[in-house]
């Protein structure tokens, strides 16, 4: 799995079939009315992967799809850091400045 994506479902367009439950029950639980609820997380391996897609391709409401993950504030990496500003601590020079470069964000 190169890029990683989250199951999603479109609640306006849900009827409550509960296919995708039957063929995914690792991200897909239903409610007490039969709608799919999905896990929030991305999708954890290829394994997952493949049983949320047939779930996708099975479901009658074109209800599910993925969307990609953007690398997030974890790509964030302290270059300088040091301990926490004071009232009146200098701008620049130890502890005053905690710096952040972020690599690969693409923006946006
Ligand atoms: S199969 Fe589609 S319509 Fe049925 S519960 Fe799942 S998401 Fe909803």
């Amino acid at each position: 799995m190169s890029e990683p994506v989250r199951l999603v479902v479109d609640a306006a367009r849900c009827d409550g079939h509960g296919i995708c439950a039957l063929r995914c029950p690792e991200l897909v639980t239903l409610d007490e009315w039969g709608y799919a609820g999905v896990d929030p997380g991305t999708v954890p391996d290829g394994r997952v992967l493949r049983r949320a897609r047939r779930a996708a391709a099975a479901c009658p409401a074109q209800a599910l799809s993925f969307v990609a993950v953007r690398p997030a504030p974890a790509d964030l990496r302290v270059i300088r850091a040091g301990p926490p500003p004071t009232a009146g601590a200098p701008r620049n020079g130890p502890g005053a400045v905690v710096r952040v470069h972020n690599q690969g964000h693409a923006g946006g």
